[in-house]
Order: C-alpha cells, then sequence, then structure tokens
C-alpha cells in the first residue's frame, strides 16, 4: 500500500530538515525521508559546529540571508528550549589593512544592518593578542554572530517538525517519477511535490542531470588541545576567526563545550564519495604548521580530535534551488557549497515560498547557471 502527502522531502541534513520545518508549518502534509538518520555523520551538517557569519564580502543575497537565518535559528531555539545549540562567540575577519573587498564589504554590513565594529590593528593586537600577523590587518567584528552546534541544531529542526506534525522515515529514497518515490526497502509514498535534499548525494540519485554540477569534495577539521586552564582560546576570549585572506582559506572555531580549539581550510580538498570515503584526517602537519605560524602558543598543542566531512561544490558556490527539468513537480536544492548550514532557515523558506508559487528562482540559484567548471565566486 502506498502513503501519500502533499510534499515528500528527501534528506533531513540542515536544508531538508528547514524545508520539512517550513512546509509542514504551512499546512502542508509532510514526509521526510533521512537513509542514514538526521545529522548523521557522513551527512555535511553533521558536525560539531558551524559558524553563522553575516560577511560575505559584496554578495549582499547572503547577508540578508544569513541575518534572516539567524533570527529564525535563535527563535527556533528558544522555542525548544535549546539557547545554548546558538553561541554568540562573535565573528572575527582580519582582511589586509590594503585589501580592495574591505570597503565594499563594510558597505554592504552596514546596508543590511548587520552589527559590526572595525578594529585598527593596534586595537586587534590588544584585544586579540593570541592571534600573530606577518603583515598588516584590520579587524571587522561581528559582535552578534556566533556558531550553531550544527548536528544539535539539525536534530532540534527536525524534532521540532516532527512535533508539528510531519512524518519521519529513515528510509533511502530512489528517483521520482514525479509520482511516486521508491525506498531501497521497497516502501512506495506518493506526493504533489518532491523536494530533494539530499546534498552531496544529489549527483548519486540524478547522475545525469548532476554529475559534474555538484562536486563532493574531502574537508578536513582538527581540534587542538589547549594548555591547562587556559582560557584564550575559548569564548569570550576568542571569537570565531576568518582569514579569506589566507590562500588555504583558514577560519577557527573558539573551543566549545571543552572539545578543543577548531581550525579547518576552507580550500577545497580533493573529490570524495560521501558513502564509502575514509574519514580519518591526514593533514595534522600543515595545520599545526599553521597554528604555530598563527597562534604561536599553540604550536605545540595536542590534536584531540579530528573529522572528515565534505564540501557538495557548485561551479560558482551558489545554491541549488530549481525544479528538475523532467518535472516540474520535483525540486532540486543543494549545493551547500561550505556555506550553506547557516542558511538553512531562510533556504527552507524560500523553498516553501517557492512551491506555493510566490516569485521565481533567483537566476544565481537556477540548474542552468550551473556549469561543470570550478569558478567558485561565493565563499
Ligand atoms: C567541514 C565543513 C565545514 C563547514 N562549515 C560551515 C560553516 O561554518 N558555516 C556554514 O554556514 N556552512 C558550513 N559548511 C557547509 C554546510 O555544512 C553545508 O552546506 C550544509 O550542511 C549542507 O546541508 P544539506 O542539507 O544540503 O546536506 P547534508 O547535510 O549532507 O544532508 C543531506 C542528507 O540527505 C540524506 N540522504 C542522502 N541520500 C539520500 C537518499 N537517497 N534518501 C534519503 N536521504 C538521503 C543524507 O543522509 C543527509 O542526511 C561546512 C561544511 C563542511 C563539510
Amino acid at each position: 500500500m502506498s502513503e501519500s502527502y502533499d510534499v515528500i522531502v528527501v534528506g533531513a541534513g540542515v536544508f531538508g530538515a528547514w524545508t520539512a520545518h517550513h512546509l509542514g508549518r504551512s499546512g502542508r502534509s509532510v514526509a521526510l525521508l533521512d537513509a542514514y538518520g538526521a545529522g548523521n555523520s557522513r551527512s555535511s551538517s553533521g558536525g560539531e559546529s558551524r559558524v553563522l557569519r553575516m560577511n560575505y564580502r559584496e554578495q549582499e543575497i547572503y547577508t540578508r540571508w544569513s541575518l534572516n537565518s539567524l533570527r529564525q535559528w535563535i527563535e527556533l531555539f528558544e522555542q525548544v528550549n535549546r539557547p545554548e545549540l546558538f553561541q554568540k562567540t562573535g565573528v572575527l575577519w582580519t582582511p589586509a589593512a590594503d585589501d580592495p573587498n574591505t570597503a565594499g564589504t563594510l558597505q554592504t554590513l552596514e546596508r543590511c544592518g548587520v552589527v559590526f565594529e572595525t578594529l585598527s590593528q593596534p586595537e586587534l593586537t590588544r584585544r586579540f593578542p593570541q592571534i600573530r600577523y606577518t603583515s598588516e590587518r584590520v579587524g571587522v567584528l561581528e559582535p552578534e554572530s556566533g556558531l550553531a552546534l550544527a548536528r544539535r541544531a539539525v536534530q532540534a529542526v527536525v524534532a521540532d517538525a516532527i512535533r508539528n506534525g510531519v512524518d519521519y522515515f529513515r528510509e533511502a529514497a530512489l528517483a521520482t517519477d514525479g509520482r511516486e518515490v521508491r525506498t531501497q526497502s521497497g516502501r512506495a509514498l506518493t506526493a504533489s511535490i518532491f523536494v530533494y535534499c539530499a546534498g552531496p548525494w544529489l549527483p548519486k540519485i540524478f547522475p545525469e542531470l548532476l554529475e559534474g554540477r555538484i562536486r563532493p569534495t574531502r574537508q578536513e577539521i582538527f581540534f587542538f588541545g589547549t594548555d591547562p586552564g587556559d582560557r584564550r582560546f575559548a569564548s569570550p576570549e576568542m571569537p570565531v576567526w576568518l582569514d579569506f585572506t589566507d590562500e588555504r582559506g583558514a577560519y577557527t572555531l573558539p573551543d566549545i563545550e571543552n572539545r578543543g580549539f577548531k581550525l579547518a581550510f576552507d580550500r577545497h580538498g580533493p573529490a570524495f564519495d560521501p558513502d564509502t570515503g575514509d574519514r580519518l584526517a591526514s593533514g595534522v602537519d600543515a595545520a599545526r604548521a599553521f597554528l604555530a605560524e598563527r597562534f604561536p602558543a599553540l604550536a605545540n598543542a595536542p590534536l584531540v580530535e579530528s573529522r572528515v566531512c565534505q564540501y557538495e561544490n557548485t561551479s560558482s558556490g551558489d545554491f541549488l534551488i530549481d525544479r528538475h527539468p523532467g518535472f516540474d513537480n520535483v525540486w532540486l536544492v543543494g549545493g551547500g557549497s561550505g556555506h550553506g548550514f547557516k542558511h538553512g532557515p531562510m533556504l527552507g523558506e524560500y523553498v516553501t515560498g517557492l512551491i506555493e508559487g510566490s516569485g521565481n528562482v533567483e537566476e544565481r540559484f537556477s540548474l542552468a547557471s550551473k556549469g561543470r567548471e570550478a569558478k567558485r565566486a561565493v565563499y
């Protein structure tokens, strides 16, 4: 027998969770399916923490989405009595003093109403002496921004959606024929609309359409232990720190829940299979060398934990939010490209709006705009 819904959402990562959440709130009957479970270790959303920042240089749409999403994250965490899932650590960006992007970035932040302060090099050194620079920098600090405890945040969104009537199944969905979706276990669910939010798995489900257009890459994350009693690398002394000027794209997160000081590089790693890829990090020497240079007090810090996750990159870094060209009622939603987590709430709202018929897909999110050649423009 087949079960019937208004909408079936495939994938309970941050994109699918928030999409199901908003669709459920809009009064539709919704089924949410996940092959490995919400916030699982293989999913892109399944990490300990993700940065919620507003700074997108001059890409104003993402600053606006981020700001709207931050409000929704905080509201939801308060509603479900889990305010600790957002940690207001502040986010510090330290561009080179002559970075040509800074003026435009600050104008964008201002136009969007983001709270921020700018710091000169001497102020930076005074407030954050644990960071060492080899060239002149300025600081841009977003005091209201911070990070989400990602895996648990996604699970909280799913739990809330379930409380509001969404049916959740741990099932692996196959591609739909536009009428029903079959699962690997043989279940059949029918619906009027299907939304595939399968993150890095999207090209596996729709290989002809998406292979090469969404490219999963291997990304390593390191947690380093600080000295006994040392609070300099934990909030509030240390905010999230981003360095877009470093060609590796280094960023750090303060020690949260005593897990250690987190360091990662945003530069894309090699191609990666989210099902079968080995998740043992190998770049610890490079990470330690970076620490010695930028955070000298941690030069000999022990590695206390590491993780391997994957980005699911589109050519430009813009999300994919569009109809399947073969079916008007099938939506493809993904391409978080290493920065999607923070936008989950706004993305879910946007997809719900599209399904309700309000407005057209922004050109930058369209399938047509997704090439097969990497030309990263969004960070
Ligand atoms: C190391 C790292 C650091 C990052 N840092 C940040 C950050 O600081 N800030 C930020 O905003 N973003 C960050 N990101 C990006 C962000 O985490 C991702 O863009 C986002 O989590 C993508 O969510 P998703 O829902 O599209 O995919 P996923 O979270 O991967 O969810 C897809 C889900 O689909 C399920 N699925 C797959 N196939 C099927 C199927 N056939 N049937 C049913 N279910 C299926 C999977 O089990 C999975 O749960 C980072 C990513 C990584 C890897």
